[in-house]
């Protein structure tokens, strides 16, 4: 399956704070693009306060969401997750309503 991972930084007005939008597919796979990714924007804005918005994001697996917050314990910048209520399931993977039961 398809899972693309789509990630929007945001810089902020003050300077020493920045978000990452995720848009797409969190993933155990695509985790290892988004550490990467975070610990750059950290050096970005010079690691204070990074956001992690994943309020959009299209699909998260509950694994992947374990390993951001695990990798939020013992920085030495806050890292903040937003994270919808109920983890979303792949678009991809729904079906696509064609060909269903009609009533
Ligand atoms: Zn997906």
């Amino acid at each position: 399956m398809d899972h693309k991972l789509r990630v929007l930084v945001r810089l902020d007005v003050d300077p020493s704070s920045a978000v990452l939008e995720v848009t797409g597919c969190l993933t155990a796979d695509s985790w290892g693009t988004l550490a990467p990714l975070i610990r750059k924007t950290t050096a970005l804005v010079g690691g204070q306060r990074i956001t992690v918005d994943l309020t959009s994001a299209q699909h998260i697996e509950g694994s992947a969401l374990s390993s951001l917050r695990d990798s939020a314990a013992g920085r030495d910048f806050e890292l903040r997750i937003q994270s919808p209520e109920f983890l979303p399931e792949c678009p991809s993977l729904a079906p696509s309503g064609r060909g269903g039961m009609q009533p």
